[in-house]
């Protein structure tokens, strides 16, 4: 056996063997795979080994669609079968949400590029005529749906590795891994140990106990899953024997899968009595067994499943497959760095390795070899999920995932499991005040606040919610007088010492402030993609905040720490230091009189240390309302202290507390983007108009400069506009394609009602060359074509003379 090698990837799933795979492609070679067992020994080779490309998230159906169509790429190269069989697939709508979903879908897949189709009723009864179409109102065809043979397939991906120059060794268990002093790993196994610059955690079923090898913990858990294979149905094997195959039925009603097997059908569940497994842990003498059969979690769903595919009752049952496979709490993978921990990788929590795995393992080799991956991989980011999460939360998200596989995604929806966890002091005060709860990075955040009389809850919905009210009341209260929100969804860092000042010139591409005064900055990747959208404050010589999205902290930590230089200290204080936003014409009035410290003087992007009431806060004059506004920080322990004094001083101007919904209404008047909206490591600083930030005049080199200061003499392809929409009842959400004279020229990255202007705003990209002033679009939402227009002039202060005056 090998005792050294650049990369031992751990696991000999569909997932190890398609990291090993891409890791060899990009020209790692001397690469090694360790399976304890044989190939295929976990969740793998009882998959029903279904691949489609459907999934909400743009990028996630990016990256499925790459896994399907590289399979035919590694049946090429080696010569094996991986028992394709490319029979389309529809998804079912049994209502018009539902319709409305699928729709929205197919709109996606039109600038994605993607062929998918909406059928109605009597289409579907033709191409899949096992359904029984009563109460549907349509479908979403897709012709790449498909199955396959998951062994074989995973056997093609191990041996075009090998034919890469990558090891496997089998029945090779790791027992240690331990990091050296220089960053690299011993691997320990019962073979021996290895000495390897890199890990990957592709432990699939045992990557929790993988993981806390090296003291690691990832938020994933088992659950149980159980498909029906038959006996032969005579539909099918008259279908087959003229020749045909019958594509797959997506059934979201009944929580099923259903495809052709053999001569038969075969029918899989995500039914709603779902049952986590191995709670305590992954048992290491578990293998090629399957779990006991239990029909009566599944019962209901077979009931349902006889009256829409009546066929299944004519036939036996041939067998029944019931085994674990793992999931995160979103239902995404768990791929990258992980935070803190040098050169250990992660490629877990995949729970559709047929659909994902292949482009999880170019993900992940592209990371590796290039050093960043080549699109936004925020959606399966290990770093998505922060030190926060904890064995107590992972298990009731993910069985809510489970039960939530098949159910309707609305963009307004918020998740009830294991909640509320992580709160603010000022929790109770704003519960009481009416707030109706969100969650961003497991932080309870008031969306809105609603009256008395009005619910404690959202409806989930594509069109306009039952918020907009209350958020019509918070922004006009902004907007006439004076609204308060707290500071925490921002990710806060301090920076400092002696060498802060040339890290920040470096790290970032914009100026880096003088003392008392902020910045905006982009932070831009090598290749200059947008990592970050910072706020600097310069706190003194030596000292600065640094503020960005609340969510991306983890994200953020491990670029600063990939790149932390001697002399520089880096904390992430985003939970320890909170406070107040105040936003509006009165939020001068409301402060002063609050503090002994003369504020007429501050100016706009000015800060200024003082009291406020009993309470030391840092107060920086800037306002993502785009109002005349201020944030105001504080230490945790004093944020009760301070709000009592704020609305105190908020009362004679009937100041109102606002949620994220109006602050997302407010932003748009002045066309401000956001993070993971329009900004993202999937867009460039010219595309998005944040490249007015970058400071091309300081001499630092800072990352990514070549690349920006190139996109910038060439232009940029594609330019971040602002449109207004000839919306009714369903605004902009996001990915919404934009059409030009009937040709599909850009999407939306988001969008929704502002409600100072009362009008429908859409943010999305189009051509540079048609980006001016008046071009009139077409946008689809729900299916239906509406009329934009592209605007350029602000709807709120378009001078600005009340955010700076
Ligand atoms: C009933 C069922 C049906 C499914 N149907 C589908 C489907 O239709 N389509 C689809 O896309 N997905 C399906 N899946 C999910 C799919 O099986 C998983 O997504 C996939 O197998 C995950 O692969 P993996 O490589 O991450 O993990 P695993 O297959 O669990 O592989 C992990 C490997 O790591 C090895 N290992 C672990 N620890 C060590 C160690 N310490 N040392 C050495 N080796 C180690 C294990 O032996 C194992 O071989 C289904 C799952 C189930 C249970």
């Amino acid at each position: 056996m090998k005792t050294t090698t650049r990369v031992a990837v751990i696991g000999g799933g569909v997932v190890g063997c398609s990291v090993l795979y891409h890791l060899t492609k990009l020209g790692w070679s001397d690469v090694m795979l360790l399976e304890r067992s044989e190939l295929t020994s976990g969740s793998t080779w009882h998959a029903a080994g279904g691949f489609h490309t459907l999934n909400s998230d743009t990028n996630m159906a990016a990256l499925q669609g790459y896994t399907i169509t590289l399979y035919r790429e590694l049946e090429k190269i080696t010569g094996m079968s991986c028992g394709l069989h490319h029979v389309g697939g529809v998804t079912l709508a049994d209502s018009q949400e539902r319709f409305d979903m699928l729709k929205a879908e197919r709109a996606k897949h039109r600038f994605m590029g993607l062929k998918t189709e909406i059928v109605g009723p009597e289409e579907i009864a033709k191409i899949a005529p096992v359904t029984n179409i009563d109460g549907i109102l349509g479908g979403l065809y897709d012709p790449l749906d498909g199955h396959l043979d998951p062994s074989g397939t995973t056997h093609a991906y191990a041996k075009a590795a090998r034919m890469g120059g990558a090891t496997i060794e089998t029945h090779c268990k790791v027992t240690q891994t331990n990091q050296r002093a220089d960053g690299s790993w011993d691997v320990v196994t019962d073979k021996g140990t290895i000495h390897a610059e890199h890990i990957v955690n592709a432990g699939g079923l045992w990557a929790r106990e993988v993981g806390a090898m090296a003291g690691i913990y990832f938020p994933l858990h088992p659950m149980e899953h159980q498909y029906i294979v038959t006996d032969e149905v005579p539909k099918i094997a008259e279908i087959i024997d003229n020749g045909g195959e019958h594509p797959h039925v997506m059934d979201p009603a009944g929580e099923s899968y259903l495809r052709q097997e053999g001569r038969g059908l075969c029918i899989g569940f995500y039914e709603q009595p779902c049952k986590p497994w191995a709670v305590d842990g992954t048992p290491w003498d578990f293998g090629h067994e399957l779990l006991a059969d239990n029909f009566d979690k599944i019962e209901a769903s077979i009931d349902f499943a006889y009256k829409r595919f009546p066929a299944l009752a004519e036939a036996g049952v041939k067998s029944v497959i019931h085994g674990p496979f793992t999931f995160a709490p979103d239902g995404n993978p768990l791929v990258g760095p992980v935070p803190g921990v040098r050169n250990y990788w992660s490629a877990c929590g995949v729970m559709a390795g047929f659909s994902q795995g292949g482009g999880v393992g170019l993900m992940l080799a592209q990371w590796m070899v290039d050093g960043e991956p080549e699109r936004d991989t925020m959606a399966l980011d290990c770093a998505r999920f922060g030190d926060w999460i904890t064995p107590g939360y992972t298990l009731p998200k993910v069985i809510e995932n489970y039960q939530k596989r098949f159910s309707i995604a609305y963009p307004n929806e918020e998740l009830p499991a294991a909640r509320p966890f992580r709160t603010t002091p000022m929790y109770d005060i704003f519960d009481q005040m009416g707030a109706v709860w969100g969650q961003q990075y497991g932080l309870e955040v008031a969306n809105y606040f609603a009256n008395s009389d009005e619910p404690r809850f959202e409806t989930p919905s594509f069109r306009r919610s039952n918020a907009f009210a209350a958020t019509a009341r918070e922004v006009k209260a902004v907007r006439g007088s004076v609204g308060i929100n707290e500071v925490h969804n921002f990710g806060k860092y301090r920076i400092s010492g002696a060498g802060a000042r040339a890290w920040l010139d470096r790290i970032m591409a914009g100026r880096v402030p003088q003392p008392r005064r902020i910045s905006l900055t982009p932070m831009l990747s090598h290749q200059g993609r947008l990592i970050g959208d910072f706020t600097i404050s310069c706190l003194s010589e030596h000292e600065f905040q640094l503020t960005a999205s609340y969510g991306a902290q983890a994200y953020h930590m491990r670029w600063f720490l990939q790149h932390q230089v001697a002399g520089v200290d880096i904390q992430n204080v985003s939970d320890s230091r909170n406070g107040f936003q105040i936003a509006g014409p009165q939020a001068s009035a409301v402060l002063q009189a609050c503090t002994r410290t003369d504020i007429s003087d501050m100016r706009f992007m000015d800060l200024r240390q003082m009291t406020i009431g009993v309470v030391d806060c840092l107060v920086q004059r800037i306002s993502y309302t785009g109002d005349l506004g201020y944030e105001i920080y504080c230490d945790l322990p004093s944020q009760r202290a301070l709000w009592s004094c704020l609305w105190q001083a908020g009362k004679p101007h009937d100041m109102r507390p606002f949620g994220m919904r109006a602050m997302m209404s407010l932003r748009l008047d002045k066309f401000f983007g956001s993070w993971m909206r329009e900004y993202s490591p999937d867009y460039t600083a010219a595309e998005t108009g944040l490249d007015r930030f970058i400071s091309f005049k300081k001499t630092a080199d800072f990352i990514g400069r070549a690349k920006a200061e190139a996109e910038q003499k060439a232009g940029s392809a594609r330019r971040l506009c602002a449109f207004e929409v000839a919306a009714t009842d369903a605004d902009i959400t996001a990915y919404e394609p934009i059409s030009l004279g009937g040709e599909v020229v850009g999407f939306c990255t988001s969008g929704g009602y502002s409600h100072h202007a009362q009008k429908s705003i859409a943010l999305g990209f189009v051509p540079t060359k048609h980006a001016q002033e008046g071009l009139e679009v077409e946008i689809e939402i729900l299916g239906q074509m509406h009329e934009a227009r592209l605007i350029t002039t602000a709807l709120f202060d378009p001078e600005g003379t009340r955010m700076r005056g």
